[in-house]
């Protein structure tokens, strides 16, 4: 498999820290609002890259946050209002409260979409004692410092390669291309909160060394990704937005505290725009993913029309291409049943398709090229249908759209169906064509579409 490594600017093998074992790292939900389907979107690129490792053959170790404190005000100032709050206004419920139903939420969202539920999704609020003793280690080790506040920032200028991923170096951030907010305590504009002394208003809140406070919002995906893979993992994902500052400051965080390289690959996803805006959630101009199913859509039909987009290309979004989407799977899925039972034994054009298919997920998830694949081998019409439907069996693992879901559901042609088919192939295969018509249309008029296969007719229930 080889990814786009937004740390190398280059499309790189992935060579595991551990051989045979995949261990990946996802920015996951904030949960003090929906997730839409932008956020899925970023969210299913770690599902993907997930179901390609494992289509591969690797033991795939998949960690994704749930943020619960710290993302929730913006970064430094310790009087901004903190969104947990708004929220709790808004909905009169206790904060605990806020991040357990939009987390039950994101779950059913995540699921609607096929994404396959993580490893292990832990929570931010219950690893606050990891993040004090990493706050405590970059003390120690010199890249932070403790204002007269209470509030603990990283140093950044004294880590080396700040800026690596993101491009946003000190010079840059210094002259001041980044409208960075000044806390006169900082050393350095860019220093950013690893704990935050607690403002007034302030519901959840910790003891900690520095005093009652909370955590920034970076520090807890160093912590959380360090405590459960280790100090050296494979692959973190996340949003294009997280890579300055999040990422950054992620790095900054690990690496300095355990002295080296801590991640192989950063994997960075591009927007969804509605209708040409970018979807975030300031601009009201939100869908989540149970409006798909409000509009009779099914929604593993919108991981069919993200395919039709590279991962790190913005991607517009419009009902008429979700649409589209999901004629196609259900199609797709109507042809799977009526291939019938699927064939173990490949013929050298089934092998041929199968390479094609998995050369383009594993050339850093070409998707497009995937879809391409898959309509050819859909439309080919001297591949055995046993083959194609083993073929679609397989690439279903990496593609998730339940691609057996009519085959399971089992339409049965009744015997005197059957027996007009077995008729009409008789008629054709007799060049009696005014007979082979009309039996057609007595089908036809039984409600059912009709087909003309390789292997004779094919009938299935009109929709
Ligand atoms: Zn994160």
């Amino acid at each position: 498999m080889r990814l786009y490594n937004t740390l190398s600017r280059e499309v790189e093998e992935v060579v595991p820290v551990e051989p045979g074992r995949v261990k990946m790292y996802a920015c996951g939900p904030t949960v003090y609002r929906s997730v839409h389907l932008g956020n899925l979107r970023t969210f299913m690129l770690a599902d993907l890259v997930r179901r390609v490792a494992e289509f591969e053959g690797y033991d795939v170790t998949l960690v994704q946050n749930i943020t619960d404190v710290g993302h929730m005000t913006d970064e430094s100032s310790p009087e901004a209002v903190d969104k947990m709050l708004l929220a709790m206004e808004d909905e009169g419920l206790q904060p605990l409260e806020i991040a357990e139903k939009y987390t039950k939420a994101a779950l059913e969202d995540m699921a609607a979409v096929g994404i396959r539920v993580p490893d292990l999704m832990p929570k931010a609020t219950d690893h606050i004692p990891e993040m004090i003793a990493l706050t405590e280690t970059l003390i120690e080790r010199e890249h932070a410092y403790v204002v007269d506040s209470g509030s603990v920032y990283y140093d950044v200028a004294s880590f080396e390669g700040y800026g690596k991923l993101s491009g946003n170096t000190l010079d840059k951030l210094r002259a001041g291309h980044r409208d960075l907010e000044t806390d006169p305590s900082k050393r350095h504009p860019a220093d950013f909160a690893l704990w935050k002394a607690a403002g007034s208003g302030r519901l959840m809140k910790w003891p900690s060394p520095w005093g009652e406070g909370f955590p920034g919002w970076h520090i807890e995906c160093s912590a959380m990704s360090m405590k459960y893979l280790g100090d050296r993992f494979d692959i973190h994902t996340g949003g294009n937005d997280l890579k300055f500052p999040h990422h950054e400051d992620e790095i900054a965080q690990s690496e300095g505290a355990v002295g080296h390289e801590v991640v192989s690959t950063w994997l960075h996803g591009g927007f969804l725009r509605l209708t040409g805006q970018k979807i975030a959630k300031s601009t009201g101009n939100v869908i989540r993913a149970p409006e798909l199913v409000e509009r009779g859509l099914d929604p593993l039909a919108f991981r069919w029309l993200t395919f039709q987009t590279r991962y790190r290309s913005e991607m517009d979004f419009t009902w008429e291409a979700m649409g589209t989407a999901d004629q196609r799977v259900k199609q797709l899925r109507r042809h799977v049943a009526e291939w019938g039972e699927p064939s173990a034994d490949l013929g050298a054009a089934g092998k041929d398709f199968d390479a094609r298919f998995r050369e383009a997920v594993a050339s850093d998830l070409d998707m497009p090229t995937a879809v391409r694949v898959v309509n050819d081998l859909d439309h080919s019409t001297d591949m055995p249908s046993a083959e194609k439907r083993a073929l679609l069996a397989s690439w279903d693992h990496v593609l998730g759209l339940d691609l057996e879901r009519e085959a399971r559901a089992g339409w049965e042609p009744t015997e005197e169906i059957q027996r007009l088919v077995a008729e009409r192939d008789g008629a054709r295969s007799a060049k009696d064509f005014a007979r082979s018509d009309e039996l057609r249309d007595e089908l036809q008029a039984m409600g059912l579409e009709v087909m003309d296969a390789a292997e004779g007719t094919r009938v299935r229930p009109r929709d």
